[in-house]
């Protein structure tokens, strides 16, 4: 990578070169390439002016608006560390994240200001940030500057950005990705996926999470197209907005796209302007991509983690429907590695724990040289992910290493038995768990969202034909909805037997 280029470097040129063109859309309000460059310099001025200097770090605790993105590239050009912290996130998660990074500054929103002040206890947080008056208003920032401020020049693996994992498996640990990072994450993400300057994307899952920030809205601007921004995912608005503003491409994770076909305005909506939806985050079921692929919409499949920047591998937009199982090629810059429990290479089609290497990988986690070298050894990222290469060199994702049930001695992927439960007519949401057995360690438990009772012999004879016996479930429990987090994964962790759920016993 080219050393000394700064994250958000290439943004500030492209508004550089064409500062008429719209960059951001949000609600009523349109800011041009050159109203962004002169807000990130303002920003920029502001945050030196309220002390911050080189590697601070700079929490933002707000919902997504333009100004978000002005103070993540206002913080990249000053040298100052980014962390977003996402709006669903509770005043003790942020002080969490306040205390863990020994934050400089805290920008927060009208929104969020209240959250914020709650979060400011005398024990916690640094003690600068006390006062609520050190609480910096995103809205607050003046919209220009007089003197701009001159950019600091970064070394290679300066962090530029701290973003919090969605803490799906445990407390969210601070991914520190440094500008290097950044710009192989966007050089690996363009050359993945077709991505013109014509581009209008559309961001409502929160900037808080790298995909929001770092696989289109960042790729879209670098590339002179127009990002309009969402404050969250709705399906009704969200079909409204395609509409409207004429987008071309998506990020999604499969629940948002299956609430959107669910959704009246489905049929009604004008979806011709979208060329594809990026979908991630989760397995996307093939029932789903089938239904979008209807509508003549691509949806491609990809595998990402915080820790990768996100971006990991993409399905081709010509093979978007194709094998089921696909998340697509690693990207250009990524190597992966399928790797046994005894620590050798698996042979394509087996299954292991993925690696990942690149120059778009984390450093390692915040403050946390434990869990740095659980995870990042020998430059390659361990993800916890199991998963196999098939015989086209496609990552195909079968869960995650650490959700493995072991029943008697067999080893479950949960991922395998509920892409096949939710192929089930009657079950709308599912998710496969271990319960703890005396016998055989764990047995698989499936646990239910239902519009009728579904029974486990009814599951046993619509799963006998695609599953080995011990993969089926032997207890079924159902509940009215499922624990997910804000931007839809599932938070097995919360997933406990409730005492007043009706159990099939085994
Ligand atoms: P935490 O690490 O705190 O438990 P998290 O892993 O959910 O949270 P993210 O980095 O946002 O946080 O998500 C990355 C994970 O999402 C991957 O490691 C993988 O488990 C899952 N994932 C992403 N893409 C896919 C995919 N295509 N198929 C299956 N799982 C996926
Ligand atoms: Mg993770």
């Amino acid at each position: 990578m080219p050393t000394g280029l700064r994250y958000g470097e290439l943004v500030e040129r492209r508004a550089d070169r064409q500062p008429r063109r719209v960059a951001l859309v949000h609600n009523d309000r349109q800011w041009t390439y050159g109203e962004l460059l002169t807000r990130i310099h303002a920003a920029a001025a502001f945050l030196i002016d309220r002390g911050v200097r080189p590697g601070d770090r700079v929490v933002c605790f707000s919902e997504n608006r333009p100004e978000l993105l002005a103070a993540v590239y206002a913080c990249a050009r000053i040298g100052a560390v980014f962390a977003p912290v996402g709006i669903a996130s509770t005043a003790e998660e942020l002080v969490h994240v306040l205390v863990d990074l020994d934050a400089r500054a805290l920008l927060v929103t009208e929104e969020t200001a209240d959250k914020a002040a709650e979060a400011a206890t005398p024990s916690a947080v640094p003690r600068y940030l006390l006062a609520s008056s050190n609480h910096l208003a995103l809205e607050a920032i003046p919209r220009h500057t007089d003197v701009v401020p001159e950019a600091h020049a970064p070394e290679p693996e300066d962090p530029a950005l701290i973003v919090y994992t969605s803490g799906t498996s445990g407390r969210p640990k601070g991914v520190v990705l440094s500008h290097r990072a950044l710009l192989a994450n966007s050089v690996n993400t363009l050359l993945g996926l077709d991505i013109v300057s014509d581009d209008v994307t559309l961001v409502n899952t929160p900037f808080s999470h790298t995909a929001a920030l770092n696989t289109l809205a960042i790729n879209t601007l670098h590339k002179g197209g127009t990002v309009v921004i969402d404050r969250g995912f709705d399906a009704r608005r969200c079909l409204d907005q395609i509409t409207r503003h004429r987008i071309s491409t998506l990020f999604a994770v499969p629940s948002m796209l299956a609430l959107m076909i669910q959704d009246p305005g489905f049929d009604r909506a004008d979806l011709t302007s979208l060329r594809w939806v990026l979908g991630g985050g989760a397995p996307m079921p093939p029932a789903l991509v089938a239904a979008w692929a209807e509508r003549g919409i691509p949806v491609l499949a990809s595998f990402g983690m915080t820790e990768a920047g996100p971006s990991v591998s993409f399905r081709r937009t010509s093979d978007a429907q194709g094998k089921s199982a696909s998340s697509g090629p690693p990207a250009l810059l990524t190597d992966v590695r399928i790797v046994s429990p005894a620590g050798t290479d698996c042979p394509p089609g087996t299954v292991g724990e993925v690696w990942v290497r690149g120059p778009h990988l984390a450093s390692g986690y915040w403050r946390n040289p434990d869990a740095t070298r659980a995870t990042f050894v020998d430059g390659w990222l361990m993800t916890g992910d199991r998963g196999f290469v098939d015989e086209d060199g496609d990552l195909c994702i079968s869960g995650r290493s650490k959700d493995t049930i072991i029943t008697g001695g067999e080893n479950v992927d949960p991922a395998e038995v509920e892409h096949l439960i939710a192929q089930h007519p009657a079950i709308k949401d599912v998710a496969v768990v271990g319960r703890p057995h005396p016998v055989w360690g764990e047995i698989v438990t499936a646990v239910l969202v239902t519009d009728e009772p579904v029974s486990r012999d009814d599951l046993q004879d619509f799963l006998q034909p695609h599953l080995a016996k011990f993969k089926i479930p032997r207890s079924v429990e159902q509940r009215s909805t499922l624990p997910r987090s804000s931007v839809g994964k599932l938070l097995r962790r919360e997933l406990t037997p409730p005492a007043d759920s009706p159990t099939t016993p085994p």
